[in-house]
């Protein structure tokens, strides 16, 4: 009797488990698009199109390849739109009872799958470095599970930039290079852009007709659907832009979207790229000599480090770590996260290139639009949701240790040692975001002050209990305790009218 072997939307590559485990001469591969998928939260229009278009080539792919594949389109009237539903209705056309699947990235569907009816055997997804017992391993026993520690492991495992046993050019981390301001010009064009063809363009309708509605522009859609197509656009980021990808990467520009970021995420995070090939290519270019070597260590340690780490920890906490919310913020999400105005030019511009792009790179998610989500104490789940829907590379398994602990300190401080906060200084010094704002950076209190400057003192203000014994915020304590306390008083006042403006919908 045949299997049924599930293939997801982000589990399109040859190796993955399931596929592995599959006889292609009697066994049905079985992928779907299903509405509950589509829009369980508002998933901007670019990221569903790539991951049905990449479903629709992948499934084209297996056929050319010999298998036999049970496809559902979105519209097929058959389609009873959710995964499990679609299985039940491919075991009874097909007379099977047997399905293997490689385990999701989400408790949601991993619940789902473990409740379905038929006899499931999860696989577990090895396209990562470390497996859960690896990171599970290496946690125990550990009071503080810091990220550097995990990814040294990680280099010594794959072997990436080491000699012998020791880090190549004898450091770990070439971090402290890797902060350097906005340059004034960026001499790389911005990630390879591919011409939606026949098969693209069908799916481009599909989700302008049934998802139009969902915050974010479909068009122009250029992303990579397909393995080859991902990796030029792999190579063209290690000729152009690696070498300058550490030197910049944490720099922020209001008219230049992408610096010298790889936007690749999206493609390792659905399955066209794996994670070893993406670093050995990077490897590969600092040992020819064409990236320096802050750059190709400062983008391995994201791949291998970051990346594993998060992925670890959302595994390791179980199903309620996305929820968690630590500090107790339950302020709604203001209309500006949808594009709604807003005077803050910082915000405004990372939201329009959300909204054009589904994407925006780390250090905008980090220091502006999670940065001031924290300051300004919005509830971590809405929060949450947000970045899940708007980026093309959100997935829950990566998206919620980087929401809900690295940058919100929701998850109480498991990830991160301090919460990730800053006023108005660190964005005008990594950005040219201030220049042209409504407000002004350099204004503490009173007419035109930023709001970053008063909601981050309003901040540590409210969470004193928790924070002022933390070594490593003690300066920001002793900094605000300083100030004399008529000024701390305008401060708390102001930022409190400001969040009160904020909560009635004003303009801020
Ligand atoms: C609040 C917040 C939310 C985020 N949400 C996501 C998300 O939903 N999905 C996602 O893949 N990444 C997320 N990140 C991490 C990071 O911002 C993106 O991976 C990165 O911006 C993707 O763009 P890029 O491919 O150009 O990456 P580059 O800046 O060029 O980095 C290279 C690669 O490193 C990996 N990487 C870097 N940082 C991280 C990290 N912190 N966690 C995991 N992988 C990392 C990615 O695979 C990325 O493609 C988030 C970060 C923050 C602060
Ligand atoms: S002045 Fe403040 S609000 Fe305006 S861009 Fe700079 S940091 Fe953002």
């Amino acid at each position: 009797m045949s299997r049924l072997i599930l293939v997801l939307g982000d589990q399109l590559s040859d190796s993955v488990a399931a596929l592995r485990e599959a006889d292609k001469s009697r066994d049905v591969v079985v992928m779907a698009e299903v509405a509950e998928e589509g829009s369980y939260v508002p998933h901007h229009p670019k990221k569903i199109a790539l991951i049905l278009a990449a479903m629709r080539r992948f499934a084209a792919r297996l056929r050319d390849e010999g298998w036999t594949v049970d496809y559902s389109e979105l519209d097929d009237t058959e389609n009873s739109q959710s995964i499990v539903a679609e299985l039940l209705r491919r075991a009874e056309q097909r007379g099977a009872s047997e399905v293997i699947a490689t385990r999701p990235g989400e408790y949601r569907l991993i619940a789902a799958l473990e409740d379905c009816p038929l006899t499931v055997t999860l696989l577990e997804d090895d396209r990562f470095i470390a497996s859960h017992k690896e990171f599970e391993d290496w946690a125990e026993g550990r009071k503080a599970l810091r990220m550097e520690y995990f990814y040294r492991d990680m280099r010594r495992k794959t072997g990436l930039m080491m000699e012998g046993d020791q880090p190549a050019g004898d450091k770990w981390n070439y971090d402290h290079d890797n902060r350097k301001p906005a340059p004034d010009d960026v001499d790389f064009g911005g990630p390879m852009q591919f011409t939606p063809d026949e098969t693209v363009e069908a799916v481009l309708d599909l989700v302008e007709r049934r998802f139009g509605n969902h915050f974010g522009e479909l068009r122009p859609f250029w992303f990579a659907t397909d393995q080859e197509q991902a990796r030029r656009a792999l190579s063209h980021f290690v000729k152009h832009a690696l070498p300058k990808f550490g030197d910049f990467q944490d720099a922020m520009l209001a008219e230049n979207r992408f610096l010298y970021h790889a936007v690749v995420g999206l493609y390792i995070n659905i399955g066209l790229l794996n994670p070893l090939e993406v670093c050995q290519a990077v490897e590969q270019a600092w040992k020819d000599g064409d990236a320096p070597i802050n750059a190709a260590e400062g983008f391995i340690r994201q791949i291998i480090g970051w990346r594993e780490y998060v992925r670890g920890i959302y595994f390791l906490h179980g199903p309620d770590y996305p929820r968690r919310n630590a500090l107790n913020h339950q302020r709604k999400l203001p209309e500006f996260y949808w594009g709604g105005e807003t005077r803050m030019r910082c915000i405004s511009k990372a939201v329009e290139q959300t909204e054009a792009e589904a994407y925006a790179h780390h250090i905008q998610r980090l220091m502006v639009t999670g940065n001031f989500a924290l300051l300004a104490g919005l509830d971590p789940a809405e929060v949450s949701e947000w970045y899940l829907a708007v980026y093309a590379d959100a997935f829950e398994w990566v998206e919620a240790p980087n929401v809900v602990g690295m940058s919100l300190f929701a998850d109480g401080g498991v990830i991160a040692s301090k919460p990730y906060v800053s006023s108005g200084a660190y964005i005008n010094r990594m950005s040219d975001y201030c220049k042209g704002c409504h407000y002004k950076v350099s204004v503490k209190t009173g007419e035109g002050a930023c709001p970053f400057n008063l909601l981050y003192w309003h901040f540590l203000d409210r969470h004193r209990d928790r924070f002022s014994n933390n070594a490593r915020m003690g300066n920001m304590y002793r900094t605000w305790d300083r100030m004399d306390e008529d000024r701390r008083e305008t401060v708390l006042k102001e930022a409190e009218a400001f969040l009160e403006r904020m909560s009635a919908g004003e303009l801020v």
